[in-house]
């Protein structure tokens, strides 16, 4: 519990600082972490009873961090790379994603053959935590991993030794259910990430486990790459109202893991 918690801080308070180094140094235009930072919630309107969506799962876009690594930089050739955004955006929201980092690619290098490492909270004294809740969370992981991208999970037991920590929260002081940290280096590999998740609205309802398999479906998206899009059929809707990855989240998924990350316009 110690390290995953200390970790979270840190990157909590690293963001809180880079978020001031942004709003300082760049006035005018939002920068695509800028902007991903900004935690304006999406309006939640009280849905009505019965149309409710399954997980409201409003949340703010994932949050960023910048730290350099030992990566190895991307092989990037730009003309390939354009090639295969013009011949796979189609049935995306991949402009949508760009568009909000300043025309850059964000995805883990491949991690088939050494599988991020998974932590999922295995209980909580949290109220309305049930049991079956990590199981759940697991679930969304896994849901992931069939989609083709060459990031695979495994489940640890030692949060010491995680790559991802998943925990438990009562619930966020503004309309949302989950949330997603991630770090990126100098060459927009993302090197490290963070989510929690929700047991209850911000008004105090519990959420119940297919909510909690949602939000997570949700955030995992984040954990990849994945950023908001206008399409409400779609998993990373900032309001979630489906139960599933659409085709349009799996093929947006599948295109960011096809190309590698930095700019789709500069070399
Ligand atoms: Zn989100």
């Amino acid at each position: 519990m110690k390290r995953p918690v200390v970790f979270l801080v840190l990157l909590v308070a690293a963001m809180a600082v880079f978020i001031v180094v942004q709003a300082r140094s760049i006035p005018r235009r939002a920068s695509p972490a800028a902007s991903r930072a900004d935690t304006t919630p999406t309006a939640s309107a009280p849905s009505a009873p019965g149309a409710a969506p399954v997980a409201a799962s409003a949340d703010s876009t994932g949050l960023v961090s910048i730290r350099a690594s030992a990566q190895p930089a991307p092989k990037r050739d730009l003309a390939e790379i354009q090639r295969r955004l013009a011949d796979g955006e189609r049935g995306t929201y991949i402009r949508e994603l760009l568009l909000q980092r300043d025309d850059n690619n964000t995805r883990w290098p491949d991690r088939q053959a050494e599988p991020l490492r998974i932590w999922i909270q295995p209980s909580s004294t949290l109220a309305d935590f049930h049991g079956s809740y990590p199981v759940r969370a697991r679930e969304a992981f896994e849901r992931w991993m069939r989609v083709g991208v060459p990031v695979a999970f495994t489940f640890v037991v030692d949060s010491a030794s995680c790559d991802i920590p998943v925990t438990w929260v009562d619930k966020f002081e503004m309309p949302i259910t989950g949330r997603t940290l991630w770090t990126r280096d100098q060459y927009w590999w993302i090197v490290g990430s963070s989510v929690e998740v929700a047991l209850h609205h911000q008004s105090g309802a519990a959420l119940d486990p297919l909510a909690i398999y949602v939000i997570t479906l949700h955030e995992v998206g984040h954990v990849l790459g994945l950023d908001h899009t206008q399409d409400d059929r779609s998993i990373m809707a900032a309001r979630v109202r489906v139960t599933d990855l659409s085709d349009v989240d799996e093929h947006t998924a599948q295109l960011i893991y096809s190309i590698p990350p930095g700019s789709v316009s500069k070399p």
